[in-house]
């Protein structure tokens, strides 16, 4: 695997991590930012633009075109929010960043916020106080060491950063429904268009980025777009991080180039998984896909990972093991999500529950053949009439379980738990049938 030293967006084991802002200094933190305020926003965003660094947040948009967006608005007012928010409440990944290296996400914001001309911006996390005291002395410190303020570094340009903190369950990572919690709004997704680039905050063009994309603003600026392209993909640039769950509580998070396969990122964390300790490796956290271990191989890159029926998501590779039921797992995902539902779409509301309900039949041993139709069906019905991405991709624990693991449910279509593990959860079966 290619080495990732380079361009750590984490600490090194055993190596203290810059949390003060004389400790980020003194790794080279801020230079980016000195040297950022002395050129054009415009060529700042170029930098960013040859770096092709992609939004960590899970989709994968180009993070250059989303600020191009909202650097080319007329409006004099603008706004950036860091997405700190892990909607997987397993995930590390912003948590981590955040309590070793609260100065580069500062740093990142600023450089950001410079290049599209906002100067107010939002930090958004989870309810967590021990991780807002962290942040808070931090943003505490760069105020008192003008980095925050007017005239950064002599510069005109003026920032500020505000920390908001909310506890919405999953879809309070959700881009449009963050953007109404912090409106003090209902926390329901939007409508898209328009987009916050154009609509957002205050009703002004907003950009919203993910900790780990601005967290590699720093040394994209500081180092050059060109060197920063040197790892990963040619399609995704750069590092990213990896929550890794190993099935029996174990929670490791790694760092690995783009494009790393499912088993290097495992490797990485310590975990040799094979036919006699694993089942698969469920890809992109509660909303994700399962894949067999005939897909180790895949590149850990936004592409290829949809292509096999999973996404980036949240970043988090759960291993599954040796006596996991496929049917059993898919059910408690569905049950999860259809909770975490914010209610406004009828597919999402209803059709996430009904199979759900649909699925604890089939573990109960009172499924039927047609549940399989009924399933697939919905599979569909969901995604096409839903209004964000949670809809989008609640299915896929669904649809990637039956497509790799049929052999699961047609055991228990015939009366018998593969891995003998399951028990009964419902005495009837849903006979509802084309509702939506
Ligand atoms: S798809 Fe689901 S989570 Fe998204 S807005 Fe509709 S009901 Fe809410």
């Amino acid at each position: 695997m290619p080495d990732t030293a380079a361009y750590r967006l984490l600490s090194k084991p055993g190596e203290p991590a810059p949390v003060s802002v004389d400790a980020y200094q003194r790794q080279g933190g801020y230079v980016a930012l000195r040297q950022a305020v002395t050129l054009t926003p415009g060529k700042v965003l170029d930098e960013i633009r040859t770096a092709n660094l992609r939004g960590r947040g899970g989709a994968g948009v180009l993070t250059a075109e989303k600020m191009d967006l909202v650097a080319r608005s007329a409006e004099a007012e603008k706004y950036l929010i860091c997405n700190a928010y892990d909607a997987d409440a397993r995930s590390l990944i912003s948590r981590t960043i955040l309590a070793q290296r609260p100065h580069a996400v500062i740093e990142g914001m600023a450089l950001a916020a410079y290049a599209i001309g906002a100067s107010e911006a939002f930090l958004y996390l989870r309810g967590d106080k021990a991780l807002a005291e962290i942040v808070t002395t931090a943003l505490q410190e760069a105020r008192d060491a003008g980095i925050l303020g007017r005239g950064i570094f002599g510069s005109s340009f003026v920032f500020s950063i505000t920390l908001a903190g909310a506890e919405m369950g999953f879809m309070g990572g959700e881009e449009s429904t963050l953007i109404q919690i912090l409106k003090g709004r209902p926390a329901k997704a939007q409508q898209r268009p328009p987009y916050p680039t154009e609509y957002g905050f205050a009703d002004k063009p907003t950009i919203v980025q993910n900790v780990e994309t601005l967290v590699n603003l720093p040394l994209i600026v500081a180092r050059g777009g060109d060197a920063f392209r040197k790892q990963g993909t040619a399609l995704t640039a750069g590092t990213k991080l990896f929550t890794v769950l190993d099935g029996n509580g174990g929670a490791t998070l790694v760092e690995v180039p783009c494009g790393a396969t499912i088993a290097e990122a495992l490797r990485a964390a310590g975990l040799q998984v094979n036919e006699s300790n694993a089942r698969g490796v469920a890809v992109g956290g509660m909303e994700g896909g399962v894949l067999p271990l005939a897909q180790l191989s895949t590149p850990l890159d936004f592409e290829p990972v949809e292509d096999a029926g999973a996404i980036i998501g949240s970043g988090i590779l759960e291993v599954l093991p040796r006596n996991t039921c496929l049917v059993h797992w898919t059910m408690e995902r569905m049950r999860f999500l259809a909770r975490e539902s914010c209610g406004k779409c009828v597919p999402c509301r209803v059709g996430v529950k009904r199979m759900a309900g649909t699925l604890e039949g089939i573990e109960s041993g009172v499924g039927a053949q047609g549940d399989l139709v009924l399933l697939e069906e919905f599979s569909h019905y969901v995604p096409d009439g839903s209004l964000c991405g949670f809809g989008v991709n609640a299915v896929r624990p669904v649809v990637t379980a039956m497509k790799y693991f049929a052999d699961d449910f047609n055991a228990h279509l015939n009366g018998a738990c593969p891995t003998g593990t399951c028990l009964p959860v419902r005495a009837h079966r849903y006979a509802t049938k084309h509702v939506l």
